[in-house]
């Protein structure tokens, strides 16, 4: 066997002074990399740091700790780059990860601070005050006529366009029943209806034990089609049609065989075992008209339902939204390059795209110049981490936005980032049944729903400081805001002043 020239990535340590030999790290540990001869013994090349050995321990014996091997000192050789080179070098394969992109690209996010109320203008006590944080996303109308009804009441003219109500500006973004297993769709759809929110079903289809939630859940409409049929169409409040993902622009999505067990066989509408591939293209879109073709052909198969258009964050994404919304989107999701996925090229995920924030900005700005801005909501997307982030993006022109590994975290996902090899030890990334079943949907849906209430609440004390006592005042104002340490044409795309002026 030829010798391998990587190191291991963590190291694995036990105090095996301290350990009572139960065996219930090895039982947990999915990536085998802990096992037993006279005592629990690790290789450590298998370890890929999910902490599952760590948390059931009942001795609390177990450290694991990036392995502190020394490199040769290089700011440009980094050691990222040389592990790479070895991976290749011994495989001649593409590395896959998972989740989001981890390099050290500035967070402009991190870089914006919010303006408070002071003397002249009086900030509102959310403990006393009502705080309105309910949203509702879709087409609004430009004007709305009344008329007098025979008995005097006045009346609209027209029935505005059907819009998704939300409770507060947060949806759970599209994670597909494949990439993560059936219990975390649970959770997030009972959490969906307990919080009066929505999530959506990814490019998966809708597993038939979630149709009693499917007032809750956003469909989507992936270039794969998969579980796509007028049933799927009609139960979804709205439908998306998948365009691009942030982790992978211009990359279609590959659910390897082995993940296709009978129930994803049959919500997928594909045979068992074979590899689900979805194309980086729609072989029916390949213009704006097209995409219009399709947007009015679903809206007619759903008696207008709101249709939404997922695009990644691209360079020229002020234009290509113009067109989306001129193609008659009612929400335009924006995915930026931080966004997660269940796998992806590693180069991909990591140096293709543009920030969330400055796409969402220049959005915003190019459909308020257009005058078209009232005819679509946009969903803000792609590593939004904390209520922070959601407010901050609000600020800067989003209706709301969607959580993807922010809603994992709370269910247990500790970003090891090796969901593409479908071995989740908390029962996410996963569709082997051993493992899916270590995550109960009720316990999971608590976390959800106890994470996003505490999200409530800070938004609610935020707006507070800001003065404001509702949502709505703070959508595209980005007065509010402030930047720190962010250059001038990075102020200017986000229309934010420096903090001082
Ligand atoms: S779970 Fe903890 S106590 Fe049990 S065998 Fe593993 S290290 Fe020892
Ligand atoms: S979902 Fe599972 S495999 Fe993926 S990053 Fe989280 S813990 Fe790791």
């Amino acid at each position: 066997m030829r010798k391998s020239y990587l190191i291991p990535e963590f190291r694995v340590e036990i105090d095996h002074t301290r350990c009572r030999r139960c065996k219930r790290c090895i039982m947990n540990c999915s990536y085998e990399a802990l096992s037993f001869s006279d005592r629990v013994v690790a290789d450590h090349f298998k370890c890929v740091a999910c902490h599952r050995c760590i948390v059931f321990c009942p001795e609390n014996v177990i450290t694991v700790r990036k392995n502190p091997v020394d490199f040769k000192e290089s700011f440009n050789w980094t050691n990222r780059h040389r592990l790479d080179i070895w991976k290749q070098a011994e495989t001649g394969g593409i590395p896959l990860t998972g989740m989001g992109n981890d390099l050290p690209y500035q967070i402009i996010w991190d870089h914006l601070v919010l303006d408070a109320c002071q003397v002249t203008n009086p900030s509102i006590d959310p403990l006393r005050e009502p705080m309105e944080l309910r949203t509702y996303l879709g087409k609004k109308p430009d004007s709305l006529q009344f008329e007098e009804t025979a008995d005097g009441k006045i009346k609209l003219k027209e029935k505005p366009p059907k819009n998704i109500k939300l409770e507060m500006p947060v949806v759970f973004s599209p994670m597909s029943y494949g990439s993560i297993s059936l219990n975390a769709h649970k959770a997030m759809a009972m959490t969906a209806k307990e919080m009066g929110i929505v999530m959506h079903t990814g490019e998966g289809g809708l597993h038939k034990d979630l149709y009693d939630y499917s007032d809750y859940m956003i469909v989507q409409c992936a270039s794969g089609r998969f579980g796509v049929h007028a049933e799927y169409l009609k139960r979804g409040i709205a439908v998306d049609i998948k365009i691009g993902q942030g982790a992978k622009p211009g990359i279609g999505g590959h659910l390897p065989g082995e993940k296709v067990g009978l129930d994803i066989s049959k919500t997928r509408m594909i045979p068992i075992g074979t590899d689900a591939l979805s194309p980086a293209p729609h072989h029916d879109i390949y213009s704006i008209e097209d995409l219009r073709q399709l947007i009015y052909a679903i809206k007619e198969a759903t008696n207008y339902k709101p249709v939404s258009v997922k695009i990644a964050t691209v360079h020229n994404v002020a234009a290509i939204v113009s067109g989306i919304v001129r193609a008659g989107a009612d929400i335009v999701y924006l995915d930026g390059f931080r966004g997660g996925t269940g796998a992806s090229p590693k180069i991909v995920r990591d140096h293709v795209g543009i920030p969330l924030e400055l796409a969402l900005a220049a959005v915003d700005d190019r459909l308020r110049e257009e005058g078209i801005r009232n005819q679509a909501s946009i969903i803000a997307a792609g590593s939004i981490r904390s209520s922070a982030d959601a407010i901050k993006a609000i600020a800067l022109g989003a209706d709301a936005v969607a959580i993807g590994t922010a809603a994992l975290v709370a269910i247990g996902c500790r970003v090891c980032q090796t969901c593409h090899m479908g071995k989740c030890a908390w029962g996410i990334a996963t569709q082997r049944p051993e493992l899916a079943r270590r995550l109960d949907p009720e316990i999971a849906a608590e976390r959800l729903i106890n994470m996003l209430k505490a999200w409530k609440f800070e938004i609610k004390e935020v707006l507070g400081s800001l003065g404001l006592n509702a949502i709505e005042s703070l959508r595209g104002s980005r007065e509010r805001l402030r930047g720190i340490g962010l250059d001038a044409q990075t102020l200017d795309i986000l229309g934010v002043k420096p903090a001082g002026k």
